[in-house]
C-alpha cells in the first residue's frame, strides 16, 4: 500500500482526499519510482479542481511532476537506486502522477537528474522551470543575444516567470518583469529583474497593431491581451515565446507585426518535448539557474495542502515555485 492524493468523481463533482492505495492498482509501466517530491503547477490547479477536461477517468492520482528513486525497472536504461525526474507526457492527467509515494511509469518518460542536483532541486524547477528554459532556448535559437536589449517576462511572479527571470539574469540578459502584483517588486528584483512593469499600465489605452518597438524578446506565461500587446511592441526581427494562458487562451492581433517587423511567435510545449531536447534543457538549468535563487523562490508543502493550494494557484496567489513533499 502507498499514500496518495486521490481524486474521485461523484455526479460530475471532483473531490480530493488522502488515501491508502494498493500497489496492484498502479498503472502499467516498466519503471516503479519511490517518489520524494512532486510540485504544484497551474495545470495541477486545473486538474485538482476538475477543470479543462484534462483527466479522463477516475479515481485518479494527479501531480504532473515527480522526482525520486527507481525501485524496480524492467528497462535496461534504469536500475534500482537511480535518481530520476518526470515532467509532462500527460502524467498526472491521463496517467497516474506524482502526488503519491509510488508511481509506475514508462522508462521513456523519465529523465536522469543532472549531476549535483537533488530530487528536491529538480522539483523546485519542475514543469514550470523546465518550460521557462525551453522558452529561453527557443529565443536564443531565434537570435536573442545578451546585448540584444530588454526581455519581457510576463506572469513574472509565477513559477515560469520567476525561473525565467533568474536564468535570464544569470546568463547576462536584461529581464523586465511584467506583473499584476507590484507588491512583489523586491522579490522580482532579487531574482534579477532590471525593471518592473505593472500589468495594469502595460494594458492601458487602446491597443494598436504596431506600437513603439521595445522588446528584444519575451517569455509570455499570460497569453490573451498581454501577448497581443507584446507582439505589437517587439523590436524588428525579435521573438516572443508563448508559454501560457494564465490571462486567457484567446489571442486577438493583426498580421502587421509579422509582415512589417518580421517578428516571430514561438510555441512552447513541455509535455511532448522529445527526450534529447529535455536533456539539453536540464543540462542548461543545472548550469545557468543559480541554486540560491531557486531556493529563494521555492516553498514546500505537504500532500494534504494540495487542494487548498490548487485553488490559490488558479487565482494567481502562489508566488514562485511550490514543491510538494509526498513522503
Ligand atoms: P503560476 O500560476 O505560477 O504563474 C502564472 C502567473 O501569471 C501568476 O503568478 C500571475 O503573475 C500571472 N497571472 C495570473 N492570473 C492572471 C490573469 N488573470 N491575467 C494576467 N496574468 C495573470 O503558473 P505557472 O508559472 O505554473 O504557469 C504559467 C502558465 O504557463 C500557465 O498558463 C500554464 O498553464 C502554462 N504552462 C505551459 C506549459 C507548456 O508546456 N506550454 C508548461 C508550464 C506552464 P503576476 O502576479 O506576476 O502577474
Amino acid at each position: 500500500m502507498f499514500r496518495a492524493l486521490r481524486l474521485d468523481e461523484t455526479d460530475g463533482r471532483i473531490t480530493a482526499s488522502i488515501a491508502e492505495v494498493d500497489d496492484n492498482a498502479l498503472p502499467e509501466g516498466d519503471v516503479t519510482v519511490a517518489v520524494d517530491y512532486s510540485t504544484l503547477n497551474y495545470k495541477d490547479g486545473m486538474i485538482v479542481n476538475g477543470l479543462g477536461k484534462l483527466v479522463r477517468t477516475y479515481p485518479h492520482i494527479p501531480g504532473i511532476d515527480l522526482a525520486g528513486t527507481v525501485e524496480e525497472s524492467s528497462n535496461p536504461r534504469f536500475k534500482p537506486g537511480d535518481k530520476v525526474l518526470l515532467t509532462g507526457w500527460h502524467v498526472g492527467e491521463r496517467h497516474w502522477g506524482g502526488y503519491a509515494e509510488r508511481a509506475r511509469v514508462k522508462a521513456e518518460w523519465l529523465t536522469p537528474i543532472p549531476e549535483g542536483m537533488s530530487t528536491f532541486d529538480a522539483m523546485a524547477v519542475g514543469t514550470a522551470g523546465f518550460t521557462a528554459m525551453l522558452a529561453i532556448l527557443a529565443l536564443e535559437e531565434h537570435g536573442l543575444r545578451t546585448d540584444s536589449g530588454d526581455v519581457l517576462v510576463t506572469g513574472a511572479s509565477g513559477g515560469v516567470g520567476s525561473v525565467a527571470i533568474a536564468i535570464l539574469a544569470n546568463c547576462g540578459y536584461r529581464p523586465v518583469a511584467l506583473t499584476g502584483r507590484t507588491s512583489e517588486a523586491d522579490y522580482l528584483t532579487g531574482l534579477g529583474a532590471v525593471e518592473i512593469v505593472a500589468r495594469e499600465s502595460f494594458l492601458e489605452g487602446d491597443p494598436r497593431p504596431l506600437e513603439a518597438e521595445r522588446w528584444a524578446g519575451s517569455v509570455d506565461a499570460v497569453g490573451g491581451a498581454v501577448l497581443s500587446r507584446v507582439l505589437s511592441q517587439l523590436r524588428y526581427g525579435c521573438s516572443v515565446a508563448a508559454v501560457g494562458l494564465a490571462g486567457g487562451p484567446k489571442l486577438e492581433t493583426t498580421v502587421m507585426p509579422f509582415l512589417l517587423r518580421g517578428v516571430n511567435l514561438l510555441g512552447i510545449d513541455s509535455v511532448q518535448c522529445p527526450a534529447e531536447r529535455r536533456e539539453k534543457a536540464w543540462a542548461r538549468i543545472a548550469r545557468d539557474l543559480p541554486m540560491d535563487k531557486l531556493r529563494a523562490m521555492t516553498h514546500t508543502a505537504p500532500l494534504g495542502d494540495v487542494p487548498r493550494l490548487a485553488n490559490a494557484i488558479l487565482k494567481g496567489e502562489v508566488r514562485g515555485r511550490m514543491v510538494i513533499d509526498v513522503r
